[in-house]
C-alpha cells in the first residue's frame, strides 16, 4: 500500500470512527458501556485486565473499516424501521425483532470475523445470557417504541470482538 493511501485510509477511518460513535451514543450506548462487557467476558481469563485496557480494544474494534460499516448499516436500519420510513415485508419485521429474521446476527458475524474463531465463542455467550448494557436495549426494544432489532447485536459483537483482541494479545 503507498503511504499516502495509508494515511488517507486512517483520516477516513478516524472520521468515521466519531460518526458510528455519535450514532453508538444516539442510540444510549457509550463505549464504555461496551467495555465493560468486554470485561465481564474476559475477567475470569486474565487477572490484571482493567477497564482501561477494555476500553482501548473497543477503541481498536471501532477503527476497523468493516466494523464502521456493520454500525453504519445496523443503526441506520433500525432508525428507519422506528420512523417507518421503510417498505414491507421487513418494516414489520425489524419492528418486532422477529426472530426468524437473523440478518441482524448475521450482520454482527462481520464484526466478530475480524479475530477470527474466539470471537464466535464470545458472541454466543453475550448474546445468550444478555449482560449489563445487552439486556437493556432488548428490552427497551420490547417496551418502546424504539427499534433496537440490529443494536444489540452490534454492541454484542463489538464487546466479542474487543474480548478476542485481548485473549490474542495476552495469550
Ligand atoms: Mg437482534
Amino acid at each position: 500500500m503507498k503511504k499516502t493511501d495509508s494515511l488517507d485510509d486512517r483520516v477516513n477511518d478516524t472520521k468515521t470512527r466519531d460518526t458510528v460513535v455519535n450514532m453508538l451514543n444516539e442510540r444510549g450506548v457509550t463505549l464504555n458501556d461496551i467495555a465493560e462487557l468486554t470485561f465481564d467476558l474476559q475477567k475470569k481469563y486474565i487477572e490484571e485486565l482493567t477497564m482501561d485496557v477494555c476500553m482501548d480494544h473497543v477503541e481498536r474494534v471501532v477503527m476497523k473499516r468493516e466494523v464502521q460499516n456493520a454500525i453504519l448499516t445496523g443503526l441506520e436500519l433500525d432508525k428507519m424501521a422506528e420512523e417507518g420510513t421503510m417498505r414491507e415485508p421487513l418494516k414489520t419485521m425489524l419492528q418486532n425483532d422477529y426472530p426468524l429474521y437473523g440478518i441482524d446476527e448475521v450482520l454482527a458475524l462481520a464484526i466478530v470475523n475480524v479475530y477470527g474463531s474466539i470471537g464466535f465463542t464470545n458472541f454466543g455467550y453475550v448474546d445468550k445470557l444478555k449482560p449489563g448494557v445487552i439486556r437493556r436495549i432488548d428490552d427497551e426494544g420490547k417496551n418502546s417504541d424504539r427499534c433496537n432489532t440490529f443494536l444489540d447485536d452490534i454492541v454484542g459483537a463489538i464487546a466479542a470482538a474487543a474480548a478476542s483482541s485481548i485473549a490474542h494479545r495476552y495469550a
